[in-house]
């Protein structure tokens, strides 16, 4: 009798029960709704959409629009529930969310091989186990988990500063250099005196995202938002962040009178991270507003600035690319809580633990995701090393790029090397399907 499991119905939880269940294994789905909810669950369907009801873009030239067909080649119920439930949207895939989360829990219900535990967790069970509490696990267990061996640290709170793609970058106003000059790793926005006050005034007035009832107005001091910053002093993020001191710009020879620092936030050198800059500026406030620094006037981001209650692991040396705990075999996390960000990225790798550990529970060949799938991308994005590790959403910034093949042109249009990267990624994901898929 092989069996295993899941901890949390919602978006990870559901799906790493189906793909379980779909290869034969007894699930156990222990869910705390509707005795106990989260500040932000308020009804007693699974997978629940806390939020937006929009899965985002459903465009295979879209980071999570690949996803989102990865997983439904791979037979994901998240996505099978939301294509039959999805409303009009443009090009994004939208769902009728209480559709949805009743599509979802009904075929959750009607599974033979899921049985359901109304309660909430306190400890780990043993034996095979996914946790997908996502980022409001109730107090007492985030103290279990917190725990764990081989755990470093669990995040409460979500304080990201955004994050842009490099090739969107007008380096051309960029300077490199490190403060002080020790060595040439940050790239700099200089600005003028002009130029800051634009800026900090635009700061200042910029619309700010609605804090949720259960998240604390408060500031922490290490971590104060740039706006809350500027707001209580026009120097105060000149004397903070963006301190030009130790920053003589290489062209002119002079310190500038204010200094954006950008720092590369992943290996292959596409993303940079805007120091110092976490925010709760709206999305598109936020592009209006850093796009006044001087070279960020294009940039595109690869996540915006956060500020929110959001409990996630520190899983880099914690899990490894299948969301595995590498501490304790057959315990696999899944979900918002590693560090995957969002409705289809927490399914995602909900779909990725509940295959993996079926496969390891059947004595079958364990699927592998490599890094030029969304997928893949995501696994690798929790286990690689990361100082500043945060939650991220898919981008093809984690998706491993073309190679460069010496004499053939790279592609010239960024949406055509897209489709190339995507038209990769499918294939390799239907070679999966066929080795380890379920039913
Ligand atoms: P959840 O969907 O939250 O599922 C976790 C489940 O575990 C819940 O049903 C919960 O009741 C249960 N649970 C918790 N603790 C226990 C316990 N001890 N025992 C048993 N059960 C337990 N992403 C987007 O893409 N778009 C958005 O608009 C969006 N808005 C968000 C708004 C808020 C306020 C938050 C917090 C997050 C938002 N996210 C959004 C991010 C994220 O994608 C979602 O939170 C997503 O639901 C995460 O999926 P999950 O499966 O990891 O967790």
């Amino acid at each position: 009798d092989r069996s295993a499991t899941v901890i949390g119905a919602g978006l990870a939880g559901c799906e790493a029960a189906w793909q379980l269940a779909e290869r034969e294994i007894h699930v156990r789905l222990i869910e705390m709704k509707p005795h106990k909810m989260s500040p932000a669950h308020h009804s007693d369907q699974f997978a629940e959409l806390v939020c937006s009801n929009s899965f985002r873009g459903d465009r295979l030239t879209n980071a999570v629009g690949l996803l989102k067909e990865e997983m439904r080649i791979l037979g994901s119920l998240i996505m099978r529930c939301a294509d039959e439930t999805k409303v009009p949207a443009g090009g994004a895939l939208a769902v009728d969310r209480d559709s949805f989360s009743a599509h979802v829990t009904k075929a959750i219900t009607e599974h033979p091989l899921i049985e359901q535990i109304h309660e909430e967790a306190v400890s780990i069970p043993d034996g095979p186990v996914i946790i997908a509490t996502g980022p409001l696990t109730s107090d007492a267990f985030a103290e279990v988990i917190r725990s764990l061996p081989g755990m470093s640290t669990l995040n409460f709170y979500d304080a990201a500063a955004p994050i842009v793609f490099r090739e969107s970058l007008d380096e051309s106003k960029l300077f490199r250099l490190s403060r002080y000059n020790r060595g040439n790793d940050y790239l700099n926005a200089p600005m003028t005196e002009e130029e800051y006050t634009v800026f900090i005034n635009e700061l200042i007035n910029a619309e700010t995202a609605e804090i949720h009832g259960f998240e604390e107005n408060r500031v922490f001091e290490g971590c104060m938002p740039i706006e809350s910053m500027a707001k209580r002093g026009f120097m105060v993020p000149a004397f903070g962040p963006m301190k030009p001191v130790g920053l003589a710009d290489p062209r002119t020879g002079k310190e500038p009178f204010a200094v954006v620092q950008l720092r590369q936030d992943n290996a292959s050198d596409t993303m940079y991270n805007l120091v110092g800059f976490q925010t709760r500026l709206k999305f598109g406030e936020q592009k209006r507003v850093f796009g006044l620094i001087p070279g960020l006037e294009h940039a595109e981001y690869a996540r915006y600035g956060v500020m929110h209650r959001n409990t996630f692991l520190n899983s880099p040396g914690f899990l490894n690319s299948s969301f595995e705990m590498i501490n304790r075999k057959q315990c696999f996390f899944a979900g918002q809580i590693t560090g995957v960000e969002g409705y289809v990225e927490s399914a995602g790798s909900g779909l990725v633990a509940g295959m993996t550990l079926a496969a390891e529970l059947n004595e079958t060949e364990i699927p592998v995701f490599p890094s030029c799938t969304a997928l893949g991308a995501m696994g690798k994005h929790v286990s690689t090393p990361n100082p500043n590790f945060q939650p991220m959403n898919c981008s093809f910034g984690l998706i491993d790029p073309l190679p460069v093949i010496p004499g053939e042109k790279r592609l010239k249009k960024k949406q055509d090397r897209y489709e190339a990267v995507a038209q990769r990624s499918l294939s390799c994901i239907r070679t999966i399907q066929s080795q380890t898929g379920g039913k």
